[in-house]
């Protein structure tokens, strides 16, 4: 496994791998790898001959108030998760290589990126749009993996590579857990033992929500309901929002006879955590 920083090191690698006829798969993270990243990286190093892994803390998918300085990073240990999980080449340049200091080209994608995380975070999206596509002209990649944790993220890139014709496959993959049910994530690391316990209020309340899906409720607004009590009966959990959604254009729902999208994100402490699940009716 080799790693560049520059993007001219990258596209020379990708040229030499297109003229040997290799299939290609890119895997964009932030890095802080864990299992959750591994199991993307897997499934790309089983169904792609090499495997791309871009580690880029993308300060423009940051808000003024975020976390964006004190984002964990360490790529040393990311380069030993990398390896053992089948990638080939890691791709993990500096911000100035990233972006032009007078740049002033972005990516926006209208519509789906209003609600849940979008309407919470004003300009990540576009954030998150412009990076990949510069990803995706900087990798020729065959296919692309992301993560259904990030289940806004996964739709919005989906139906921007549709779009604008990007000649690449999205692959989604399911969401890793913590033996205990916590949503696998970076930000997990800023969680102290009491606010990890904390945490499990997350998925708890999915799990709610999934019982009452289950015995044939149809109504959303009652899931909602459902889910809320859950989140508001922990003291350190603080609700940023309860979602139910068309699984495929985000848009609200209220009677559930269609694949939804149940999306929560919840400030532990001052960690703001997501969790999801789809359920097809
Ligand atoms: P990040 O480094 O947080 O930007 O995540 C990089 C990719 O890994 C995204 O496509 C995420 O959706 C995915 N990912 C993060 N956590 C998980 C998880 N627990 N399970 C599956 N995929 C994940």
């Amino acid at each position: 496994m080799i790693t560049v920083k520059t993007i001219e090191e990258a596209r020379n690698q990708m040229k030499s791998w297109k003229k040997e006829g290799y299939s290609i798969a890119l895997v964009p993270t932030m890095g802080s790898l864990h299992e959750g990243h591994a199991s993307l990286i897997n499934r790309a190093s089983k169904e792609n001959e090499k495997v791309v892994v871009s580690i880029f803390v993308n300060p423009i998918q940051f808000g003024p108030n975020e976390d964006l300085s004190s984002y964990p990073r360490d790529l040393d240990k990311d380069s030993i998760l990398c390896e053992k999980a089948g990638a080939h080449l890691i791709f993990a340049p500096e911000t100035s290589e990233m972006y032009y200091t007078d740049m002033v080209t972005g990516v926006s994608v209208q519509g789906l990126t209003t609600g849940l995380c979008g309407a919470k975070r004003p300009g990540h999206f576009n954030g998150v749009c412009t990076v990949v596509s510069k990803l995706f002209n900087i990798i020729p990649a065959d296919k692309a993996y992301f993560g259904e944790k990030d289940a806004q993220q996964l739709a919005i890139i989906k139906r921007m590579v549709r779009d604008l014709n990007f000649d690449i496959e999205i692959i989604g993959c399911p969401i890793v857990r913590e033996d205990d049910g916590l949503a696998k994530s970076s930000r997990n690391a800023y969680l102290s033992s009491k606010e990890r316990q904390a945490a499990l209020v997350l998925n708890r309340s999915l799990t709610k929500g999934k019982e009452l899906l289950s015995s044939g409720e149809k109504s959303t607004e009652l899931l909602k309901k459902i889910i809320r009590n859950v989140l508001q009966n922990e003291v350190l959990a603080k609700i940023d929002y309860i979602e139910v959604v068309d699984a495929m254009s985000l848009n609200d729902v209220e009677l559930v006879n269609k694949p939804i999208l149940i999306a929560i994100a919840v400030f532990i402490g001052k960690t703001r955590l997501i969790d999801n699940f789809i359920w097809e009716a």
